[in-house]
């Protein structure tokens, strides 16, 4: 499993991003998002997007990320515009990748000293500062190499039917009543 771990959230200020950083998450293959802090509100949206659009993907909030770090057992790549250029670091992370559990580490603000040196890679997606979720997204690409695009989704009550224009959403379990044809926008 892929487990990505959202640091240093500050109620009020990073609700979107974390938001943000949990739906990119679940989206491109990753199994679960970890919030350090007091993030209830973006922990809702995620599990409404899950409930509603699909799973399996899990939410979950601790206060401290310290324990996490210290009793990971696995494999730990840490998010950082400082670290080594993942188009040299990919190949090794998707070895290691084969045989262990992958927690990838964003952070908010600056991050701890004692992460850099917890974490198997410190890894860049270039060295220009950035975003946490433009940095998820590049890497969970180059992790599961574009496969993640096309997944299954179990227990989804909405489902995207691709439009050239416009939206349509249907329930798989009840397409001819809930189908909804909306225009775009
Ligand atoms: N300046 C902060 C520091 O010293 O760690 C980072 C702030 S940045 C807005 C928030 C997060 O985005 C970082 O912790 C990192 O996970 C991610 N990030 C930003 N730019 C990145 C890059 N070029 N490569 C990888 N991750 C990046």
């Amino acid at each position: 499993p892929v487990w990505v771990l959202r640091l240093g959230h500050r109620p009020g200020r990073d609700e979107r991003m974390s938001t943000h950083v949990g739906l990119t998450a679940r989206a491109l293959g990753a199994d679960r998002v970890i919030f350090a802090g007091s993030a209830d509100g973006p922990k809702e949206t995620v599990s409404d997007i899950t409930e509603r659009f699909g799973g399996p993907f899990d939410v979950e909030i601790r206060d401290s990320y310290r324990p996490l770090l210290r009793e990971w057992d696995g494999q730990m790549v840490h998010l950082t515009m400082y670290g080594l250029p993942i188009e040299d670091c990919a190949p090794d992370i998707r070895t290691a990748h084969r045989s262990a559990p992958l927690l990838v580490v964003v952070g908010a603000e600056k991050v701890a000293g004692e992460v850099y040196d917890a974490a198997d890679w410190n890894v860049g997606v270039t060295n220009q500062p950035h975003s946490e979720v433009a940095s998820l997204a590049v890497f969970l690409d180059r992790l599961f190499e574009g496969r993640e695009l096309d997944r299954e989704w179990e227990d989804a009550e909405r489902t995207v039917v691709p439009q050239e224009r416009g939206k349509r959403v249907v329930n798989p379990d009840d397409s001819s009543t809930a189908e909804r044809t909306e225009r775009s926008e």
